[in-house]
């Protein structure tokens, strides 16, 4: 007896939009019916255990057939079947309500975008549907061991489906694929070529647990005769079936791994760092995580995609998850595969994603974790590491604006003045000199540039180390982190504090005893400075150029660049003059004697700071001009 049926509403509207998509991943059909078969399989294993009425099996297998002639392509397992009522239930109505809530969820992305919003088929199964991407009719024949007799399930994907009784020996179900014709853009029989097959399963199926096999044909050499070959056509088994990560810990050698790393990633070198684990818990996961050596070039482009391979019980989802580790630990490859997740979208998408925040909090933890050991017990390679990746640790504090410092502090290296290696900010303040307080530190081009900094001759003379930071990122992160313990970040191209009271009284003093003359500079060098005062920090150089207040002059240049100038950033620009250096007699003499060459010696005096930290002369030729008429006027 045929029985003609109407799909539910729902289910029609799901079956709508398989047949009219336009979705470009039209394969992931092949995916979602092996997985329906591996589940199929799953539970009739699982109700076996307890029931005497099933047979006990160790054949459990998915059987894909292709023909040519025909167009179809089925796929068979001898999983737990369906009943009459379940064909009904379950392929005529779509049973859960994540089903639906996928719908409106894309029927709301719709409205938005249409290209992207069908993108999400491909990242959650919508299961058996998906198989009227492809098909223009599709025929299940199921029977269930609850059930005496089998039934046919016929589609066209319009309206109506049927089901019939039938004659169906073995428990278990068959699913045909009637291919839908080539249309100009479409190509559909490339599903009925063996390489396709065998690809989509490696690509997607590779590690579900029972054998998928398919009859594979293949020209053979004769025995006699090597120049001859004939065809023979043998079952072959498609899956790998076990994934590496689903191993034991001890039974996987570093060896496997650094090669699985090169398959899968498509890399030349080892790894340089791999962690692979096995999480239970709240949520329990397999990771298999990797470091890379050397950053990809386009590492920090923003076409870069981040993510790990995400997969569900071994069955391949989507490639670049990135909801599954954070942004600043983007050049970590890896998959992560977890029963918690459902293929299928019968869970609620929500709860997905809160699923994968999860993960991705434990896995940061992991990678954290396994850097801080990699620091503590192979500095070497760690330092390589930070060559490489620590401006990604330094982006996660200033992105998180300082909610990641705890975590990412100590996970830093800065090159120093004193130091020849890698220093911590811990083995900083450890070797901090006594009295000192704060942390020094400059943004400069190199470290050779630094110590020629008159800036840092006071700081040598008291033996203070001086971190050098060589990046823009830098004093960004430290603006982030503030302090580290109770340490202050100080700049030693700002304002600097390193007097004693005494100290303090004398250059107040000296600075009282000159203020006409500080005045008279400031006067003549107009808007070029904010403030003119005698230093306390030049041992040996005449004069410097340091910033007064919160911003620097790194800080200037950084800003401006991102802002690209709409909010100009300026820092408070201070000429200090060392009172103690023979230039500042000569201030003092042209003030009392020569009034009108103070103005020109006063604009030599701020370009000769501007060249010593590295900044822009605001007219070079005029610079050059005055050097001369001095050079000329001293042979006199
Ligand atoms: P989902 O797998 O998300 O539930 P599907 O549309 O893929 O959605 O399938 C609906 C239901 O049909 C499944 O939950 C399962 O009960 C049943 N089903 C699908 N394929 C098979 C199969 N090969 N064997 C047994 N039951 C199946």
């Amino acid at each position: 007896m045929l029985e003609t049926k109407q799909f539910k509403t729902e289910s029609k509207r799901l079956l709508d939009l398989m047949i009219n998509s336009i979705y470009t991943n039209k394969e992931i059909f092949l995916r979602e019916l092996i997985s329906n078969a591996s589940d199929a399989i799953d539970k009739y294993h699982y109700l076996s255990l307890n029931d005497e009425k099933l047979e006990k099996r160790d054949d459990y297998k998915i059987n894909i057939e292709v023909d040519k002639t025909k167009r179809t392509i089925s796929i068979e397992d001898n999983g737990i079947g369906m009943t009459k009522e379940e064909l009904d239930n379950n392929l005529g109505t779509i049973a859960s309500s994540g089903s639906l809530e996928f719908l409106n969820k894309l029927k709301e992305e719709n409205n938005k975008e249409n290209q992207d919003s069908i993108n999400i088929i491909g990242q959650f199964g919508v299961g058996f549907y998906s198989a009227f991407m492809v098909a223009k009719e599709v025929i299940v024949e199921t029977r269930s061991p609850y059930s005496d007799t089998g039934y046919r399930f016929t589609s066209k994907g319009e309206d109506t489906y049927s089901i019939e009784e039938i004659n169906k020996e073995n428990v278990g179900t068959k699913i045909t694929l009637y291919l839908r014709d080539n249309e100009d853009e479409e190509n559909y029989d490339e599903f009925l070529e063996t390489y396709r097959i065998k690809g989509l399963v490696k690509k997607y199926s590779d590690y579900v647990r029972y054998p998928i096999q398919m009859l594979v044909t293949k020209q053979v050499q004769d025995k006699d005769d090597s120049s001859k070959t004939h065809e023979e056509t043998s079952l072959e088994t498609l899956n790998s079936m076990i994934p590496l990560w689903k191993k034991n810990k001890s039974e996987v050698t570093d060896e496997e791994l650094n090669r699985f790393y090169k398959e899968k990633f498509h890399e030349y070198d080892d790894p340089l760092v791999s962690l692979f684990n096995h999480v239970e818990g709240m949520i329990s996961y397999d990771s298999m995580l990797f470091i890379p050596k050397k950053a990809p070039l386009d590492l920090y482009s923003e076409d870069y995609e981040r993510g790990l391979q995400l997969y569900s019980k071994g069955v391949f989802i989507m490639d670049k998850c990135k909801e599954l580790i954070p942004d600043y630990l983007r050049f970590v490859k890896g998959l992560v595969d977890s029963s918690d997740l459902s293929l299928n979208i019968s869970r609620e998408m929500l709860q997905q994603s809160r699923q994968l925040k999860k993960i991705s909090v434990s896995i940061e933890k992991k990678v954290l974790n396994e850097l801080n050991s990699l620091k503590d017990n192979d500095f070497d390679k760690y330092s390589t590491f930070f060559d490489e990746f620590g401006v990604n640790l330094k982006y996660g504090i200033y992105s998180s604006y300082g909610a990641k410092k705890d975590e990412l502090q100590d996970l830093l290296l800065y090159h120093t003045i004193k130091e020849d290696k890698y220093q911590t900010l811990r083995e900083y303040v450890a070797k901090m000199q006594e009295g000192q307080k704060d942390i020094y530190f400059a943004s400069v081009a190199s470290k050779e540039f630094a110590l020629n900094m008159p800036q840092m001759e006071m700081l040598k003379k008291k033996n203070y180390d001086v971190l050098i930071l060589t990046n823009p990122i830098d004093e960004l992160t430290i603006q982030m982190m503030g302090t580290y313990d109770t340490h202050k970040f100080v700049s030693i191209q700002g304002d600097l504090d390193l007097e004693d009271e005494q100290e303090k009284k004398d250059t107040e003093q000296k600075q009282e005893e000159n203020k006409d003359l500080l005045q008279a500079i400031k006067d003549s060098l107009k808007d070029e400075v904010d403030e003119v005062k005698l230093s306390s920090r030049l041992a040996e150089s005449p004069v410097c150029l340091v910033a007064g207040g919160d911003i620097s002059f790194e800080m200037e240049r950084t800003m401006n660049a991102m802002t690209k100038g709409t909010v100009p950033y300026k820092a408070k620009r201070i000429l200090e003059i060392n009172p103690n250096h023979e230039l500042f007699k000569a201030l003092e003499k042209v003030y009392s004697e020569n009034k009108d060459d103070l103005e020109e010696y006063s604009s030599i005096l701020l370009d000769q700071a501007l060249l010593l930290e590295n900044m822009p002369l605001k007219d070079p030729l005029s610079f050059s001009k005055k050097i001369t008429d001095l050079m000329i006027k001293a042979s006199k």
